[in-house]
């Protein structure tokens, strides 16, 4: 039960007997959710009748949007979930999935599994949500499954809240053919297609009568994109060739090529670069082709054409290519922002407390959505106004130092900022920016306020979209969800330093525990916490724990180990199915 994570123990058992106690009985008097479900004449999109819960809709069934779940107090809103996959996948291990080092089952968790363990009643649609209608509380949804279904399965859900947790899709940059020509790498079924393009590529190059230009054309796998995916699944795909192939196709192992192809100067930018170095490093080793500076203009069912300054146009055969070149916003994300005013951003943009801007009650987080850090600057003359008690016009740098926790709390740059110059308070940025002219025991006016927090907004960042991110902005709204109806009688957390009041909760801040980029032949990179480095074998065994601990239940885990234990017994499974 959540509760015990955020209060003592002792109240969380009163909150236990008093509050979900009277939930449970209103469930049962009023039918909840439970019982109007089963009945066969009522309307299952109808949440259910004369319940004082808040109804809450929660769009996707992804990293973001399973973790809300599971962290969710269920008993306390009236919960409804679509998404077309009735299932929650584990995206790291896809890469795995494609060459059959892990099967697609091992790395799925049906999201009945999950909410069924909920203490109160989630209902779940398998659907497709393809309007968000904010102005009038709804969202517009059909089902994915059939056609055979009255009005085409279409139905309406109204919501008191909203959690949107869609995700993104993978981003062709409008390159002619990508769609039509190449793989993508983003769900389980994408997984299995490279599966079995494999395979049809190895068959049919091992047919009579072809020629070897035509068999090496079959066997060149080309992956555009050097990010994380593009190079953890060259490496796979290099050591399933290498490891298993090779010995069931002795004939054609020598015309396999696999080539990466990026545009930038450098393989998996976001990493240190002793880890890029390394990379570029062992593909060269493992025969893998980099081309950097390469950019794809158009991909036909024969031919990917690319152009480099040096080379000019090139064409180059493929038998398959899987595409990776990062992620674009979902076009119902982009309905949803050109009427809530935010048609001219990329992405949808929340507060730090994962709130739409320009919408009410409507939450988004994970991969469809971006935080906005409020910029120091924005608000510096409101700071100046709330740290100042006495409105003298000054402020002491004691004063300052009062607040410096709340102003951090509120804007993390400012932190990191410190940390960056190794300042220790408020003092330290006074003298930075005043030099020999700082005296601590003058009083500060706006302006030399203004002048000492002048830097700190260069060190706002944005959240990377990963799957570590999505899943703690899930915890942590579950978890706002769950004190919600405390906090409103009682509201707490830092004081708001724009205006007056207090808001209900902290916002939401990201713990980085480090990233991984496995590289093949049993080496992982790691870039962990603090900028530490790790290469190679060992780190490869962090990867297995860390990616086993990670599992959503103790099935997948099993399933996932019992893989790789099946691979090192048995190697991996090169049937087309
Ligand atoms: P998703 O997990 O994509 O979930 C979106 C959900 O929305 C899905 O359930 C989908 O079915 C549903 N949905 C879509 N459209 C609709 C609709 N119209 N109506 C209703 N529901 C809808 N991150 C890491 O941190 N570490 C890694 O090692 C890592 N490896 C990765 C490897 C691969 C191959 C890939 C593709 C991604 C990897 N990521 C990794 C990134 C990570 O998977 C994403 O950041 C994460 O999935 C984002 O979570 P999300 O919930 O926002 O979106
Ligand atoms: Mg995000």
């Amino acid at each position: 039960m959540r509760f015990t994570a955020f209060f003592s123990e002792p109240a969380a058992r009163a909150v236990r007997r008093s509050g979900l106690c009277k939930f449970a009985v209103l469930v049962a008097v009023s039918g909840g959710g439970v019982v109007a479900y089963a009945d066969a004449s009522s309307n299952h999109t109808e949440f259910s009748q004369g319940t004082p819960k808040k109804k809450l809709v929660v769009l996707g069934t992804g990293w973001a949007g399973t973790s809300f779940l599971k962290n969710l107090d269920t008993s306390l809103y009236d919960v409804r979930v679509v998404s077309p996959r009735n299932y929650f996948a584990f995206t790291p291990l896809l890469p795995s999935v494609t060459c059959g080092t892990v099967e697609p089952r091992s790395i799925v968790e049906p999201i009945r599994s999950i909410t069924q363990k909920k203490t109160g009643p989630v209902g779940f649609f398998e659907a497709e949500c393809y309007k968000i209608d904010p102005a009038n509380k709804k969202v517009l949804c059909r089902s994915s499954i059939g056609t055979n279904l009255d009005g085409n399965g279409e139905f309406e859900l109204d919501y008191d809240y909203l959690v949107v947790a869609l995700g993104a899709k993978s981003n062709t940059f409008n390159t002619p053919g990508v769609t039509e020509h190449c793989h993508f790498l983003k769900e389980i079924e994408d997984a299995q297609r490279i599966r079995r393009s494999v395979m049809d590529c190895f068959e049919k190059a091992s047919l009579p009568s072809l020629s070897e230009e035509e068999r090496k054309k079959n066997l060149h796998f080309i992956v555009v994109g050097g990010g994380p995916t593009g190079v953890e699944f060259s490496a796979a795909l290099h050591d399933f060739i290498k490891e298993d192939l090779s010995k069931l196709y002795p004939d054609i192992k020598d015309l396999v090529k696999i080539s990466l192809i990026e545009a930038a100067d450098r393989l998996l930018t976001m990493f240190d670069k002793r880890i890029t170095e390394f990379a570029e490093e062992k593909f060269k080793k493992d025969g893998i082709d980099v081309k950097m500076h390469y950019k794809v203009v158009k991909v036909s069912d024969k031919a990917i054409t690319m152009t480099n300054t040096a080379a000019g146009e090139v064409n180059v055969p493929y038998g398959m290519v899987v595409w990776s070149t990062g992620i674009g916003t979902r076009p119902i994300m982009l309905d949803l922002m050109k009427e809530i005013g935010q048609g001219d951003r990329r992405v949808l943009a929340t507060d730090e407390w994962l709130r739409v801007l320009g919408c009410e009650n409507v939450y988004a987080l994970g991969d469809c959505a971006t935080i906005t850090q409020r910029k120091v600057m924005e608000d510096i003359c409101a700071i100046f106004k709330v740290a100042g008690k006495g409105n003298s016009g000054t402020l002491t740098v004691k004063e300052i130092k009062d607040v410096l926790d709340d102003i951090i709390e509120r804007y993390p740059q400012v932190a990191l900022y410190m940390k960056t110059k190794q300042m220790k308070d408020f003092s330290d940025l006074l003298k930075d920016s005043e030099g020999d002219s700082f005296k601590e025991s003058v009083e500060l006016d706006v302006e030399r306020f203004k002048k000492a927090l002048a830097q700190v907004d260069s060190k706002v960042k944005i959240l990377p979209a990963t799957a570590q991110v999505a899943a703690q902005e899930g915890e942590y709204l579950a978890r706002c969800f769950n004190k919600m109806k405390k906090c409103e009688e009682k509201p707490e957390g830092p004081p708001r330093i724009r205006g007056t009041g207090r808001h209900r909760f902290k916002p939401f801040r990201y713990r980085h525990f480090g990233q991984f980029a496995p590289l093949g032949g049993g080496q992982t990179a790691a870039q962990l916490p603090y900028d530490w480095i790790s290469i190679g074998h060992s780190t490869q065994w962090l990867w297995y724990s860390v990616y086993a601990s990670k599992q959503v239940s103790w099935r997948t885990r099993f399933l996932v180990i019992s893989d790789w234990m099946r691979k090192v017994v048995f190697g991996r499974d090169s049937s087309c199915i």
